[in-house]
């Protein structure tokens, strides 16, 4: 018996459907965010479930579930940084994300911006919406993918499948990871870090967000970067100087970027604004530029990824119940 918080129609279809699937386990929603003050809902169940940017730091919460014999909190997210894992710890309560719904999605999505930035959609959206001009100007004549070099900082799970895909295209895809795995070399070549920013004609970010790459891509990176290349960051904002990137969009030390997160995200992602001065201040220049194209956090959003989240969230509780080990456990 499992409550669900944070509950969306989009996640509630597959609830219905694991239920459906599974008629001996009882799974509950609850729209509320966990906190001090919805914890008594979980009351009654076997483990709580969540996918909240809130972080859970109440050590109430954590003593509370203990002491209704809870001993799991399913994350349904890849991030577990919500979590104080000191209580965590001190109330014996396991952690387990989904760090694998769906690593397509953001390569998929990661495709998509580089063939919008280079076949200069941005640009042509806006002459045709704003301006009614169908003009083939010279300014939009692109390239073709095949002749291109990708280049990727982080070759873990979506790093791989862009990489795939790309190769697949008949680009040329380059790499640098931390730790090199030798399967990845039928489609990709490894590198260094700096060649990677170098020779890239699209450098995109598949890294998590660790203290010491905060700023990873700044002025001199800018700089060494061809001022034909495109950015694309669907990794975590930090991982960008927003400022450096401004500056080199200014001074056309690179084309054009696309960004599914940046730093202060959370003061525009969903919500509606009703005009550009409500915007934050990097924004405001950003959105302007219509070789910058911004999704909101949505790399990852698409039905199988909605799907998954509920799936192995849920396989991994029934694991725990069950006495088995869980497929994804957290540790800080
Ligand atoms: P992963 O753990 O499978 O891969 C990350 C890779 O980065 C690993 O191969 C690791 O060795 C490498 N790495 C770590 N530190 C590095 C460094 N300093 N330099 C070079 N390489 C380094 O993770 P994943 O599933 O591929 O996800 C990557 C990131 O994508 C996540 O951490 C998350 O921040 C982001 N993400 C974004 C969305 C979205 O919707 N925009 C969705 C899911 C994940």
């Amino acid at each position: 018996k499992a409550l669900l918080y944070n509950m969306t129609p989009e996640q509630k279809v597959y609830v219905d459907e694991w239920n459906k699937e599974h008629p001996d386990d009882d799974l509950e929603t609850t729209n509320d965010e966990l906190e001090a003050g919805t914890v008594e809902q979980a009351k009654g169940f076997d483990v709580v479930s969540v996918l909240q940017i809130f972080d859970i730091n109440d050590e109430e919460v954590y003593q509370k579930l203990a002491s209704y014999g809870i001993n799991h909190i399913a994350l349904r997210s890849v991030g577990f940084n919500i979590i104080n894992f000191d209580y965590a710890h001190k109330y014996h309560i396991l952690i387990t994300n989904t760090p694998a719904y769906s690593p397509r999605a953001v390569a998929e999505n990661t495709l998509t911006s580089a063939m919008y930035l280079l076949r200069k959609w941005g640009p042509i959206l806006k002459n045709e919406k704003e301006d009614l001009n169908f003009i083939r100007e010279a300014s939009l004549m692109s390239d073709e993918i095949y002749n291109q070099t990708v280049g990727i900082i982080g070759v873990g799970r979506i790093g791989t499948a862009v990489a795939e895909m790309f190769h697949a295209l008949g680009a040329r895809v380059i790499g640098y990871d931390l730790i090199e795995n030798p399967a990845n070399e039928a489609f990709l070549k490894y590198t260094d870090f700096d060649t990677v920013i170098k020779e890239a004609d699209i450098l995109t970010l598949h890294t998590p967000l660790e203290p010491e790459i905060e700023n990873m891509i700044s002025a001199k990176q800018f700089k060494e970067m061809k001022n034909t290349a495109y950015l694309i960051n669907a990794a975590r904002g930090p991982l960008v100087n927003t400022h450096d990137l401004i500056a080199a969009l200014q001074n056309q030390e690179i084309a054009g970027a696309s960004l599914d997160v940046m730093t202060g995200e959370e003061e525009i992602v969903m919500k509606k604004f009703t005009s550009i001065s409500e915007l934050p201040e990097d924004y405001r220049e950003l959105v302007k530029m219509p070789n910058v194209v911004f999704t909101p956090h949505s790399a990852y959003y698409t039905k199988t990824s909605v799907k998954n989240m509920i799936k192995q969230s849920m396989t991994d509780a029934k694991r725990v119940l069950n006495g088995q080990k869980p497929v994804y456990p957290v540790e800080d």
